[in-house]
């Protein structure tokens, strides 16, 4: 079968003068369409640097990635910020939105390099800031919007070019119970309804026993343990 991406004994070493310091040590993992993973692992384990990878922001030492059973690896930088744009979604614990732009502007600007018309980017942005139940926000900029509303902006980014797999390390490891919980029930509705795949670095295991899987990363390497 067609995994939506697969790696295959990913290795990855840091190198800092005659230091080597190797992080992922043969590493697979398979994500299918329609499903919520979540990575679970010790801080320091490798689990920023395995999503970097899994989203083409890094490259393994060795390896192999595949996405809809397509080499990702040999693909041009070009060709690499293409299939981000078109087909990933990333989130992070800290939002990283543009802080001098609206809410709605953040949203809209990577549907704007996605290759949507302004008019369609706004509609759409629009939509997802709904979804995400800050219809009357969208003017505000994030410096007059709580914690939580900033990180349903960034989700509302990261989602509304409607990508195949959303790639999130710890979304939730900033915010209230109250706004993790919406955020969850965000990727669960996507997953759920919309036949997406959600991969989420999470430290949160009552989350984590929500999701379809559970990978665990230990000693570079890892494996299913649900
Ligand atoms: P986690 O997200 O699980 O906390 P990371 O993937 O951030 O872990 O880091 C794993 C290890 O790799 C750590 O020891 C970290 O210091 C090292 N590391 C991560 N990125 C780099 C880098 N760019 N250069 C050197 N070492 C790095
Ligand atoms: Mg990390």
């Amino acid at each position: 079968m067609t995994y939506l991406l697969e790696a295959k004994d990913l290795t990855r070493t840091f190198y800092e003068g005659s230091i080597a310091t190797p992080v992922l040590k043969g590493l697979s993992i398979a994500l299918k369409e329609g499903v919520l993973t979540a990575i679970t692992g010790k801080s320091g384990s490798g689990k920023s640097t395995l999503l970097h990878i899994l989203g083409t922001l890094d490259s393994p030492t060795s390896g192999q990635l595949l996405f809809k059973g397509e080499d990702i690896l040999k693909l041009t930088d070009n060709k690499k910020a293409q299939l981000r744009s078109h087909h990933l979604g990333f989130i992070y614990q800290f939002h990283h939105l543009l802080m001098d732009f609206s809410a709605l502007e953040n949203v809209q600007l990577p549907l704007l390099i996605a290759g949507l018309s302004p008019s369609q980017a706004k509609a759409r942005a629009q939509e997802y800031l709904e979804k995400v139940g800050l219809s009357d926000k969208q003017n505000c900029r994030p410096g007059e919007l709580s914690g939580g509303q900033r990180q349903r902006v960034a989700v509302a980014r990261a989602l509304s070019p409607q990508p195949d797999l959303i790639l999130a390390d710890e979304p939730t490891g900033s915010l209230d119970e109250e706004n993790a919980a919406a955020v969850f029930s965000l990727f669960e509705g996507l997953v759920r309804k919309e036949r997406r795949a959600v991969l989420m670095v999470t430290h949160d295991q009552g989350l984590a026993s929500r999701c379809d899987r559970i990978f665990a990363l230990e000693n570079g390497s890892g494996a299913y343990i649900k």
